[in-house]
């Protein structure tokens, strides 16, 4: 084989017009020669995920003080692991006038001889998983070929991952994001300058630096992006990272020479596909997702799941059925859509009306027209500007409906308003004697105590020789009395406003109890929270120690509204948070793809300043004893409250905790070596407790079943092992992808891993854990490997198992 010209590791081919912009040459991600590839990136971007443009041989690594790129003289691009071809283009001429290989300013390597094009690497992206303007992402079906995107395996892995962007060549084409074979996200239908689907991108041409073309012919079907040399020049790439998430970027080159993430997919939850199931439309409320049926439809539940919506009644076809208008949406999956072309509305409308099997009809400017859709209508969701009108069609009995809807809506608004005023003006009288009732024996028992005289008399406290709590007893009851001042709801109000705490309205449920969503009559939303019938506490102790805990509050505290007692029914109303806990969160996939570094770092800073308050900087001193991911809640703007503080002392007689040897109450995974083995708590209990969660914000798994998933090592080990092994930012969860400050979140892992320590006295104090969040200095505390940890392993009842594992002391 003749080796003519070539290139080895150490030198590289630069795109000579246009500035310096690409490099090819040898890489490697781990710096070893033993994992090298053979690649194209950015000049002034060090070779990693995202910014590599292509591959020769993504698959398998070479060792690169071995390798070798050849332009042969018979005109092929061979890439050689000593003699043994690793890649090639198998691009061989025999009458070969002047071959040359060039590096263009657009990033595409290209081969040539005279003037004609052997080979282009635009033409053989390989599935790379960053796409260039030029580059062409679509189907020839002349070759029968299709050009994706294909994601890296991991970060540090080039060859093909999970996840791949395609177009499918549908009637209605549409660009997909693939798992395997599932969908999990949809552009929707080309409108002429876009994919509806896609935010900015769907915006018109002035408004967008980057143009897009989209070409459907019988040869091809390919969407590219063009490049936009004036009035400033603009580069961009998309990227398809290792885990899911498709970026665009891009560099304006006359400001300062900065990439921009211009915008990614997900950008939310319902981007991901069929988030609402069929006939369902999903709506985003700033971190919430809002599932609606369309009119006409309501909610199914299948294998005790929501399974989308189904028809109130069948569709019984007519040509006078009515068409219910949804506006501004990403019209649903077109993949058994038809396609009408172009005309107006009402020849659409028409065209679906005789015909039996349609359902839903849309016409979309600016390029297929009028569709027509036959069956369940999938993946929809509004956006505030831009997208589609759809018309669904609505069975006669929901048209009948809509007609006496007019009429009815009105007149049961004004009956309703009417009521409101009734039951208002009732309630003021009603509720002035229920609050004189239940106060009177508060006052009665010593109304001149102080507040500052409670929080003297209150059961905690700590001995500052060893930090240890010793004793949470009831001491202070008599005393508390006097603050008898948290509202007291009625029981009536609360079932009217959990709808009789019926199933729809349950968030959740823990230890103590159920939990419902609610709304009074003022419109505003409460958590309820209806305790477990088994406490032997009376209603005065219990109405007293809310009430001190509602005296708490910092805007990281969930407050507490008031309470209800009646009979034996205890309610705690609790302000509704929006994004309910943590938990529902960072363990999930699709959500915790929500959650970058920064807003990681809020949270972990807030939770941080809520336990301080608590521990510190209230008129009490707190210990809150199940801290835990679900017991953080996050708010419309995903600021973290902590909750159930104190709840857990209520419930648990405390004088079993006097001598420490009882079973300790909290939550197998999150408590401190010395509360689970010999029940003795304090505020370094909490922090290692606040440790955890640090460690699970981070990394996106559960402590308590870390061990069982990966290595028999828990996360806590795992993340001590990493930090040893300099190799801490493994432990990072894959959604926190792509750029974030390494120093921060060094940081952030040995803060954690220090209140983690066995031993309380090593752990910080909540003070010392705020200022290392805020300070920018290394942290040098040495660290020891946490050895105790408590697993549990889940499975249903009988099958729970909790044990205590003491490791490599
Ligand atoms: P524990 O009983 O140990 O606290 P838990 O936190 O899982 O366990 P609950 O406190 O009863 O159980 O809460 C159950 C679920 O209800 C929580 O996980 C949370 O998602 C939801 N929830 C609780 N309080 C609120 C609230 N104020 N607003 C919205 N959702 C809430
Ligand atoms: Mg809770």
């Amino acid at each position: 084989m003749i080796k003519n010209i070539s290139l080895i590791n150490g030198q590289t081919l630069t795109s000579t017009t246009g500035g310096d912009l690409f490099q090819l040459g040898f890489f490697s991600l781990d710096n070893s020669s033993a994992n090298g590839y053979l690649g194209i990136w950015y000049c002034n971007l060090t070779p990693q995920e995202g910014t590599v443009v292509w591959i020769a041989n993504r698959n398998k690594s070479v060792n690169t003080s071995m390798a070798s790129f050849n332009l042969t003289s018979d005109g092929n691009l061979i890439l050689f692991e000593e003699d043994k071809i690793v890649w090639s283009t198998g691009t061989r001429s025999k009458e070969l006038n002047s071959a040359r290989l060039q590096l263009l300013e657009s990033g595409n390597l290209v081969l040539n001889d005279s003037n004609s094009i052997l080979w282009q690497s635009f033409d053989h992206p390989g599935d790379s998983q960053t796409y260039l303007p030029g580059m062409k992402l679509g189907f020839d079906f002349r070759t029968n070929t299709s050009k994706r995107q294909v994601s890296w395996r991991s970060p540090e892995d080039p060859s093909p991952g999970d996840y791949a962007h395609v177009v499918l060549p549908l009637a209605v084409p549409d660009i997909v994001m693939l798992k395997g074979s599932s969908k999990t996200h949809r552009s929707g239908p080309w409108n002429g300058y876009g994919f509806v689907g896609d935010p900015m991108m769907a915006s018109r041409p002035q408004a967008n630096p980057i143009s897009f073309t989209f070409v459907s012919n019988q040869n091809e079907i390919y969407f590219t992006t063009n490049y936009r040399a004036s009035p400033t020049p603009v580069l961009s790439r998309t990227v398809l990272c290792a885990n899911g998430t498709f970026q665009r970027w891009r560099l304006d080159r006359d400001g300062k020479g900065e990439w921009q993430l211009l915008w990614k997919i997900p950008e939310d939850d319902c981007d991901m596909y069929n988030r609402c199931g069929r006939n369902s439309v999903c709506t985003w409320n700033y971190y919430t997702v809002n599932c609606d049926c369309l009119d006409g439809f309501i909610k199914i539940m299948e294998n005790g799941s929501d399974a989308g919506c189904q028809r109130e009644k069948p569709l019984n076809c007519s040509s006078n059925n009515q068409f219910s208008k949804v506006q501004n949406v990403k019209v649903p999956d077109t993949e058994n859509a038809t396609v009408g072309g172009n005309m107006n509305p009402d020849d659409c409308k028409n065209l679906c009306l005789n015909n039996c099997s349609c359902v839903a009809y849309a016409v979309i400017s600016g390029s297929y027209g009028c569709i027509t859709w036959p069956s369940d209508l999938l993946d929809l969701r509004t956006f505030g500007n831009g997208g589609d009108d759809l018309y669904v069609r609505l069975a006669e009995s929901s048209t009948k409906k809509h007609r006496w809807a007019a009429i009815a809506i009105p007149l049961l608004l004004g009956l309703f308003l009417l009521c409101c005023v009734g039951v208002l003006v009732w309630r003021k009288r009603n509720r002035a004697s229920t609050r004189l009732l239940l106060q009177l024996p508060n006052v009665k028992e010593g109304d001149s105590t102080t507040y500052d005289d409670v929080s003297e008399s209150r059961s905690i406290t700590i001995d500052s020789e060893d930090s240890r709590l010793h004793n949470t007893t009831d001491r202070g009851v008599g005393m508390l009395n006097t603050l008898g001042l948290l509202p007291s709801y009625d029981l009536c109000t609360i079932k009217i406003a959990t709808n009789n705490f019926s199933d729809g309205n349950k968030l959740g449920e823990g230890g103590f109890g159920v939990v419902y969503k609610g709304q009074l009559e003022d419109g505003q939303k409460i958590a309820v929270k209806k305790l477990s019938r088994n406490s032997s506490q009376g209603p005065n102790e219990f109405q007293n120690e809310l009430s001190l805990i509602a005296k708490l509050q910092h805007r990281n505290l969930v407050r507490l509204l008031g309470c209800c007692i009646e009979g034996t029914e205890r309610l705690i109303i609790l302000e509704y948070m929006e994004n309910k806990s943590l938990d529902t969160f960072i363990y999930d996939k699709t959500k915790s793809s929500l959650l970058n570094w920064q807003k990681r770092l809020e949270i972990i800073i807030g939770i941080a300043r809520g336990l301080l308050y608590l521990h510190q900087d209230s008129i009490l001193r707190v210990i809150h004893r199940d801290l835990k991911p679900s017991n953080i809640l996050l708010d419309k703007d995903m600021i973290p409250k902590i909750s159930d503080f104190g709840i857990a002392r209520i419930f648990e007689g405390d004088k079993a905790l006097e001598d420490g040897t009882t079973r300790p109450i909290g939550t197998f995974g999150y408590m401190a070596p010395e509360y689970l083995l010999y029940g003795q708590f304090s505020f370094k209990s909490d922090v290692f407790s606040f440790g955890v969660i640090v460690l699970e914000i981070l990394s996106g798994k559960k402590n308590r079943t870390f061990g069982q998933t990966n290595s028999n090592l828990n996360l806590l080990q795992q993340a001590y092992k990493l930090w040893k092994e300099g190799r801490s930012l493994e432990i990072l969860d894959d959604a926190v992808n792509c750029s974030y400050p390494t120093i921060e979140i060094l940081r952030c892992i040995r803060m954690a891993l220090l209140c983690v320590q066995d031993n309380y006295e090593e752990r910080p104090t909540m003070t010392e854990v705020v200022m290392m969040l805020a300070s920018d200095e290394q942290l040098l505390t040495p660290l020891k490997q946490p050895t105790i940890t408590s697993t549990y392993s889940e499975g249903d009842c009988s099958t729970k198992e909790m044990s205590i594992t003491i490791t490599g002391r």
